[in-house]
């Protein structure tokens, strides 16, 4: 049996905290970028303290004993039921590249070293995306003081409690430069998001860091909202010259004047202008270089996906596009839609038979109607027109197919 159906073989193992950490400005450590909460801080550890640590061991425990923590529940597995791959199933896919022989039976606390880096260093970013937050966006922060009824706040990376704050951008404060060069021999994977990376000057430090290590066959990932690819003294093309296992993924769902009024802060212009300089360095320079696109399918664009994604195969012609749920902030899940709109969604999706949507098919055919929320709409209702009040902005005129339903 090879290591892959080793792992296949036991549907609720995560290999994530056996190889992976995650952390962010809040200095917060988890598995992974999709676990929602915290299990402790990052902050004075070392690679192997890491590795050793309550929280992961704990977590690897529970997951050999088929416990797997509600998070892991709600961000992954529920995603599987619907046919979508989540974020398990790459760390899974990876992971067997990586153990060496040993199988789930064999598995102990600890087989492995600490091989992937899942790094948010800031919540520094210049959009203002529906969906997302201020841990996630700096840019958050003046929009979520004005929403009635809303704080902000941030989660304690030990205790996980909301803790109220009048600071706007946070930075990491472990030392990513030594955090690199003290596991620089194991590191295998290196996943940058943020915040905006391109816009924090730790992303391209790292990069010349694993320059200086002649650290050319890592693989590494950048997460990008594409406003720009350059910052002050860095030109992040410059910086990837060499590197041979790179992946772009730019975070986009919607184009043109959705995608400036979904992801605010967007200019669809830029954005075009960016992926093309970046495709040009594929051809010229770098053709190791993969460029794909991320998008979240989430209410607010669900019946744009289609056109959308139809126009990004034609006009972007992507590496790739993966296709992810949201499962977070709950109010933009898609579930979060009235009975009428389902069906008529419903529709629409099966009119255009589209494989690469089936997971969003299935996902509106398993909404049970009789829980819909009327006080969830409510909240979603309040929140686009709030926003919309302090953004100048308008959500009929930017998304016309919701005329009829909020
Ligand atoms: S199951 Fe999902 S959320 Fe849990 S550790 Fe694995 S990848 Fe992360």
């Amino acid at each position: 049996m090879s290591e892959f159906e080793d792992i296949k073989q036991h549907p609720n193992f995560c290999a994530a905290p056996w190889y992976s950490f995650y952390t962010n400005g809040f200095d917060s450590l988890r598995p992974c970028c999709v676990f929602q909460g915290t299990l402790g801080a990052v902050a004075g550890r070392s690679p192997d303290e890491i590795m050793d640590s309550e929280e992961l061991v704990e977590l690897r425990s529970k997951i050999l004993k088929n416990d797997l923590p509600k998070p892991c529940i709600e961000s992954c597995i529920k995603a599987e039921e619907n046919g979508f791959t989540s974020h398990r199933n790459r760390m899974n896919t990876w992971y067997s590249d990586l153990k060496n022989g040993v199988t789930v039976e064999q598995m102990s606390e600890r087989v492995a070293y600490l091989q992937y880096y899942d790094l948010r260093m800031s919540n520094l970013c210049n959009f203002k995306c529906h969906f997302c937050s201020f841990e996630n966006s700096s840019s958050w922060f003046d929009d979520a003081n004005h929403l009635p009824g809303e704080e902000v706040f941030y989660s304690d990376p030990v205790t996980g409690n909301h803790v109220p704050t009048k600071k706007k951008i946070w930075k990491a404060t472990v030392d990513f430069e030594k955090l690199l060069s003290d596991n620089v021999e194991y590191l295998k994977y290196i996943n940058i998001s943020g915040g905006e990376p391109l816009l924090i000057p730790e992303t391209y430090k790292l990069l010349e860091s694993l320059q200086n290590h002649k650290k050319f066959d890592v693989v590494i990932s950048i997460s990008t909202n594409l406003s720009t690819i350059h910052l002050d003294k860095y030109n992040l093309l410059n910086q990837l010259r060499n590197f041979e296992r790179v992946t772009l993924s730019a975070s986009l769902d919607a184009f043109g004047q959705r995608a400036e009024y979904l992801r605010k802060g967007t200019n669809w212009g830029t954005i075009v202008s960016n992926w093309n300089s970046l495709k040009k360095f594929q051809r010229e320079v770098n053709s190791k270089i993969n460029l794909k696109v991320h998008t979240t399918v989430f209410n607010l664009n669900s019946f744009h996906a289609l056109d959308f994604y139809d126009y990004i195969e034609k006009n972007f012609e992507p590496d790739g596009i993966s296709l992810n749920p949201c499962s977070s902030p709950e109010i933009y899940n898609l579930d979060n839609i009235r009975p009428s709109m389902r069906r008529e969604l419903i529709s629409h999706y099966e009119a255009r038979a589209n494989p690469f949507f089936q997971p969003v098919l299935n996902q509106l055919k398993s909404i049970n109607i009789d829980h819909f929320s009327e006080e969830n709409f409510s909240h979603l209702r309040k929140i686009i027109f709030a926003l919309d009040k302090i953004r100048n902005s308008n959500f009929h005129k930017a998304l016309p197919e919701w005329r009829d339903y909020i």
